[in-house]
C-alpha cells in the first residue's frame, strides 16, 4: 500500500533517454488525473478514483525516535512525500479508502465492470499473441484446461508485468532470435532487448529489540490482536487499516550527492519469518521490536527474463544480476553505514534495547557486504524488461508504448520503465497505465 511517485528526476531521466512526453511535468499531470489526495485531517484534493492517504496521525508513537534521529543526522524532513520536492523522511502515503486497501482493482477495474464493452475472463493464462504477418490480431489463452481465443479489431495491449510481458512476447516470437529458435518458437521479430534491462530494488532489514512498546505489543498476543480487530470492525481504523511500512523516505547518505541514493524504512514492528509450504508467514516477535531497512534508490545492475520453454506452463528464468556494478556494491556499504549512524543517534539509542544480531554500526565493509549478500531480498519492484527507448538504443517499445518490429501491439506496465524509479513502483505503474490509456484513446 506504500504509494510513492519516486523523484521527479527519475522521469527527467526517462525523457532524456529519448522518450518525449515522459518528463516530470507531463507525468505529474497524469498522476493528478487519477489521484485523490486525502490529508491527515480528512480533507482531500483531487477527485480521482485512487485514494492516496496521509495516515501519519495513525502511525505508531515510536516514530518520534526515527524522525529525531534523522534530524540529528541532518537528513531532510519531507513536507509532502509525493510533492514536487519529495526528498526526505516522513510517513509513507498509503492507498486506502475508509480503512480498506484501495487497489488498482478497487479504484479502476471494478467501476469499469459496468461498461457494456468490457468482458473480464479471470483465471485465464494467455499463451501467446496471434500474429498475421507481423500484425497482432488477438491472443490465445487457456482457461479451466480449455483453449480460447480473443480477437482484436484494433490492437492487443499486454499488461502482464515485468516478468509476464517479456515472457509473453518471447513465446509469441518477439525476442532474442537465437534463444527463440533454440526453443522451437517461430521468430516474428528478433530483438535481444526483450527481457533485458531488468531492474529491481534489493533491500535488507535490521531487527532491533526496543526499550519501549511497539506494534509487537498489540499484534504479538491474542488480547492485542482481538482489540485491533474490534477497532477495525467498529471504525475501520487502527493498525489493521494501515501498513507496517510506516516511516522512511528517499534520502542522501552523504549531503554532497546530487540526489537521494537511499530509501529508508522504519517499521514499528519486528517479526520472524516462518516458511509455510512455499510462502513466508510473518509472526510478530513476543517482545517489543522494530525494523530499520534500506535499499539503493537507483541501482544500476541490470538482469534478464527469458523463457525456458515455448510452453506457458513453464516459468521463465529470472536473472536479476543484483550487485553486478561497482556502484551498487558501494551503495550497500553507504546504506548500511547510514543505518549504523542512525542507530548511534541519541534519539535512536533511547529506543534500542538490543542491537541487531548483525550490527551495521560496528561492522567492516567486507562483513557488511557478506551480511547483505546472505540476507538481502527483493523489494518486489521488477521493471524495465520491455524498456521504452529509441529503437537504436535497445528499445522494446517506443514512447507511445508500441512494440518495435510489429504492428498493433503495445505493452503498458512496469516492464516499460526506461529506468527504475527511486522508490516503490506501484504508483509509477499506475501512471504508465493512465498515460498509456490517454495515448491509446487519442491515437
Ligand atoms: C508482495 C509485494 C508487495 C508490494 N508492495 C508494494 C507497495 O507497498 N508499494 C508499491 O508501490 N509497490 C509494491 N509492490 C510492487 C507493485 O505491486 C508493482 O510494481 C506493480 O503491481 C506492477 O504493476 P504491473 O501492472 O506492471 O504488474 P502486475 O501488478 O504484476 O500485473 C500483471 C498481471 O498480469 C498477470 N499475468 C501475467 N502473465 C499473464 C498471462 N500469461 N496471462 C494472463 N495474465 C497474466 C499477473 O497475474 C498479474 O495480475 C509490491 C509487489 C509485491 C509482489
Amino acid at each position: 500500500m506504500v504509494y510513492s511517485h519516486g523523484m521527479p528526476s527519475d522521469y527527467e531521466d526517462w525523457r532524456e533517454a529519448g522518450n518525449p512526453g515522459w518528463g516530470w511535468a507531463e507525468v505529474a499531470q497524469s498522476y493528478s488525473r487519477f489521484e485523490r489526495r486525502v490529508l491527515e485531517d480528512g480533507s482531500s484534493s483531487g477527485d480521482g478514483p485512487l485514494w492516496v492517504c496521509n495516515r501519519d496521525a495513525d502511525y505508531h508513537p515510536v516514530k518520534r525516535h526515527f524522525l529525531e534521529a534523522a534530524s540529528e543526522l541532518g537528513l531532510r524532513r519531507a513536507t509532502d512525500v509525493n510533492g514536487a520536492d519529495p526528498e526526505g523522511v516522513g510517513g509513507y502515503n498509503v492507498t486506502t479508502r475508509r480503512g480498506w486497501r484501495c487497489s488498482a482493482s478497487v479504484a479502476f477495474l471494478r467501476p469499469a465492470l459496468r461498461r457494456a464493452n468490457l468482458v473480464v475472463r479471470s483465471e485465464a493464462v494467455v499463451k501467446r499473441v496471434i500474429f498475421q504477418d507481423r500484425r497482432a490480431v488477438g491472443v490465445e489463452y487457456e482457461r479451466n484446461s480449455s483453449a480460447g481465443q480473443a480477437a482484436a479489431r484494433a490492437e492487443v495491449i499486454l499488461a502482464a508485468g515485468a516478468i509476464g510481458s517479456p515472457a509473453l512476447l518471447q513465446r509469441s516470437g518477439v525476442g532474442p532470435g537465437t534463444l527463440l529458435s533454440s526453443l522451437g518458437v517461430d521468430v516474428v521479430y528478433a530483438n535481444d532487448a526483450v527481457g533485458g534491462g531488468l531492474q529491481d530494488h534489493l533491500g535488507v532489514n535490521y531487527y532491533y529489540r526496543a526499550a519501549k512498546p511497539t506494534l509487537n505489543n498489540v499484534l504479538g498476543n491474542w488480547p492485542g490482536r482481538i482489540s485491533v480487530a474490534l477497532r477495525f470492525l467498529m471504525s475501520r481504523s487502527g493498525p489493521l487499516s494501515i501498513g507496517v511500512n510506516q516511516f522512511g523516505g528517499m534520502v542522501r547518505s552523504t549531503p554532497e550527492l546530487p540526489r537521494p541514493d537511499m530509501q529508508l524504512y522504519f517499521n514499528p514492528i519486528s517479526y520472524s519469518a516462518e516458511l509455510v509450504e512455499r510462502r513466508e508467514l510473518f509472526k510478530p516477535d513476543p517482545y517489543p521490536g522494530f525494523i530499520l531497512g534500506f535499499n539503493s534508490t537507483r541501482p544500476s545492475s541490470t538482469g534478464r527474463v527469458d523463457i525456458a520453454s515455448s510452453s506457458a506452463s513453464v516459468a521463465p528464468v529470472i536473472r536479476p544480476n543484483y550487485l553486478s556494478s561497482e556502484k551498487d556494491v558501494a551503495d550497500v556499504i553507504a546504506g548500511a553505514r547510514l543505518i549504523g549512524r542512525l542507530q548511534e543517534t541519541s534519539a535512536m539509542r533511547s529506543l534500542i534495547a538490543v542491537a541487531p544480531p548483525f550490527d551495521p554500526s560496528q561492522a567492516t565493509e567486507d562483513d557488511i557486504l557478506g551480511d547483505f549478500r546472505r540476507r538481502a531480498a527483493s523489494v518486489y519492484h521488477p521493471c524495465g524488461t520491455c524498456r521504452m527507448a529509441p529503437e537504436t538504443d535497445t528499445g522494446v517499445v517506443d514512447p507511445s508504448l508500441k512494440v518495435y518490429g510489429v504492428d498493433a501491439l503495445r505493452v503498458v506496465d512496469a516492464s516499460v520503465f526506461p529506468n527504475i524509479t527511486s522508490a516503490n513502483t506501484n504508483a509509477p505503474s499506475l501512471m504508465v497505465a493512465e498515460k498509456g490509456a490517454d495515448i491509446i484513446s487519442s491515437a
